[in-house]
């Protein structure tokens, strides 16, 4: 199964991708993820990243597909995940010709609604594990055992230098400009399922499920 995950930052893409990867053993293919993980190696598609980033604009098109072309060989036989990809028609295009040139094709596009009021809270209350990445929020979701990580047990969280109010209203104008206009692409073809993501977290995850679940019995 290959679905996306859209919505604007803070609509819970990584939190609900995380997620299914542990209960579904699919694979999140997150292209903040990947351009992070370049800026730390240092690779020069990463240094070239980050000043784009840090800014709250969008990364070039042909970095961002050539990217998720490269981690989608090998995974063939597990579904994907893509969450904040794609974000423009021309990434949108790109995946297709990746997954058909793989003998694959997306089962489900499905939109986290939001009220934009809510992310800058969202955003700005964002913090992960140092070291396996699990996302939590001070408010919305602190690690069950204080200060140590549910999933690897380590006692060192991160924030990212992107998640401050000025940055999110750029990178949320960057969304309505360029990256929901692409929901009828695949509207027109049937694939868009809306999920309310001011639910809970828990209410958003059986939302969830019961789309994917919904093409087990079709
Ligand atoms: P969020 O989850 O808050 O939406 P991401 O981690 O997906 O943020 O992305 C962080 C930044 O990385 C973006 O603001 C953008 O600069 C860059 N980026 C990530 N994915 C893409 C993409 N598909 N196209 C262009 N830029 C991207
Ligand atoms: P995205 O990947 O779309 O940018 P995240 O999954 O990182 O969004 O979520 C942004 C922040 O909001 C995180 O701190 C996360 O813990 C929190 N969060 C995610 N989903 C919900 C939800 N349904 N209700 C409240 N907080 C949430």
């Amino acid at each position: 199964m290959n679905i996306i995950l859209l919505g604007p930052p803070g609509a819970g893409k990584g939190t609900q991708a995380a997620r299914l990867e542990a209960q579904r053993g699919m694979v999140q293919l997150s292209t903040g993820d990947m351009l992070r993980q370049a800026l730390a190696q240092g690779t020069p598609v990463g240094i070239q990243a980050k000043a784009v980033m840090d800014a709250g604009a969008l990364v070039s098109d042909a970095i961002v597909s050539a990217l998720v072309g490269e981690r989608l060989d090998g995974l063939e036989e597990r579904g994907s995940i893509f969450d904040g990809y794609p974000r423009t028609r021309a990434q949108a295009e790109a995946l297709d010709q990746l997954l058909s040139d793989r003998g694959r094709a997306l089962d489900f596009v499905i939109e986290l609604e939001v009220d934009e009021d809510a992310l800058v809270e969202r955003i700005t209350g964002r913090f992960s594990c140092a070291v396996c990445n699990a996302p939590y929020h001070d408010i919305y979701k602190l690690p069950k055992v204080e200060e140590t990580c549910d999933k690897c047990g380590s006692r060192e969280f991160k924030r990212r230098p992107d998640d401050n109010e000025a940055t999110v209203r750029t990178r949320l104008g960057e969304y309505r400009a360029k990256t929901a206009p692409i929901l009828p692409y695949y509207e027109q073809r049937g694939l868009v399922h809306r999920v309310d993501g001011m639910a809970s977290v828990e209410e958003v995850s059986a939302q969830v499920d019961a789309i994917l679940d919904s093409s087990i019995s079709d």
